[in-house]
């Protein structure tokens, strides 16, 4: 019966040591020293067993119980350490490492050119205002003189959404819902989206304009081309030198185109001028008596004139960039530059 005792808390001892975690040396424990546990129901036999052995195995097997509770604790301490160790290990924090650098956005170089001009003409009084991007065809077309069998419209192709509502083909109809709206004098700067279905190197189907209207008594040519040059001049450089051509718009008579000097070849002729040492910026002209009829202004009593512009077509020349997709592939790369 001793050998028995001996054989068991040996037993206990191999389980206790290779026991990894809490529950498993527990479970070991009430297998070993629970009520119904292996050393309980050796005990019980202890009645059969001589009286005058009986002494001695009790107190042997109460070394038993005590050695093994013993172990049993210290074996649940350690194994405590080790899984504290492990998280501890786990959740390490090397404070001393460089932290990681916060991503600042940049702004995009189409709102970069779009705010600058805003703030040019801010400067000579002029107020920004928007308009829909849907826009209903008497605003985008007829308005502005021209109408339904108008050839010009031929000069646009158009997004239809239906027969009398399009995807504004440029930011033209602004000028007449603000003069529907006020009376002259008037002074505005309008930029935002325009659509046309085309895509290519220099095209995009959505791309950005600005419009610019000034209205009042006794405007004439000469404050055309007085603004227009102070604006050129302070985005180009105040060397830049400046051409009017005659052109046509149906809401605009006359009408003009204006052209800088290359700022690529400064006037030596390059791919970018196609050879001819100018680049056209803008359209520009009065505006057409038949507009102001159309608003409910008196083509006697007030003038004025109109601009607009591509802002992607000025990016890529105060940029330097050479294809216009390239604006609205959100390459953070290519965003990082400006
Ligand atoms: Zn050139």
């Amino acid at each position: 019966m001793k050998e028995g005792l001996e054989e068991l808390r040996k037993k206990a001892n191999t389980e206790l040591d290779s026991a990894v975690c809490r529950e498993e040396l527990l479970a070991i424990k009430t297998r070993y020293l629970g009520r119904k546990g292996l050393l309980t129901q050796f005990l019980r036999k202890l009645k059969d067993v001589p009286a005058e052995a009986r002494p001695a195995l009790g107190q042997l097997s109460n070394v038993i119980k005590e050695s093994l509770s013993r172990r049993t604790e210290e074996r649940l301490k350690n194994v405590g350490l080790v899984k504290k160790d492990g998280i501890l290990q786990e959740e390490k924090i090397d404070v001393t490492l460089p932290g990681r650098g916060v991503e600042y956005g940049k702004i995009h170089p189409v709102t970069r050119v779009s705010n600058e001009i805003c703030e040019i003409f801010s400067i000579l009084g002029f107020n920004v205002v928007e308009g829909p991007e849907v826009e209903l065809d008497y605003y985008n077309f007829e308005a502005l003189n021209i109408p339904k069998d108008h050839p010009a419209r031929d000069m646009q192709d158009t997004f239809y959404v239906t027969d009398d509502v399009v995807l504004r083909t440029h930011t033209s109809p602004v000028q007449i819902r603000v003069m529907e709206k006020e009376q002259p004098p008037i002074r505005i700067i309008s930029p935002g989206k325009v659509y046309r279905p085309d895509s290519d190197i220099s095209h995009t189907p959505m791309f950005h304009q600005i419009e610019g209207l000034l209205v009042d008594k006794g405007i004439t040519f000469g404050d055309l081309k007085g603004i227009l040059t102070f604006f050129l001049h302070e985005v180009f450089g105040k060397d830049t030198l400046l051409r009017f051509r005659p052109s046509f718009f149906p809401f605009t008579e006359p009408s003009a185109e204006v052209d800088i000097q290359c700022v690529m070849c400064h006037g030596a002729g390059c791919s970018v001028c196609g050879q001819s040492g100018w680049l056209e910026i803008l359209g520009s002209g009065m505006v057409d008596p038949e507009v102001f009829k159309t608003v409910g202004y008196d083509p006697e009593a007030v003038s004025g004139f109109a601009f607009g512009l591509g802002l992607e077509r000025i990016a890529m020349l105060k940029y330097g960039i050479s294809d216009i997709r390239l604006f609205f592939e959100n390459d953070q790369k290519f965003l990082k530059q400006f």
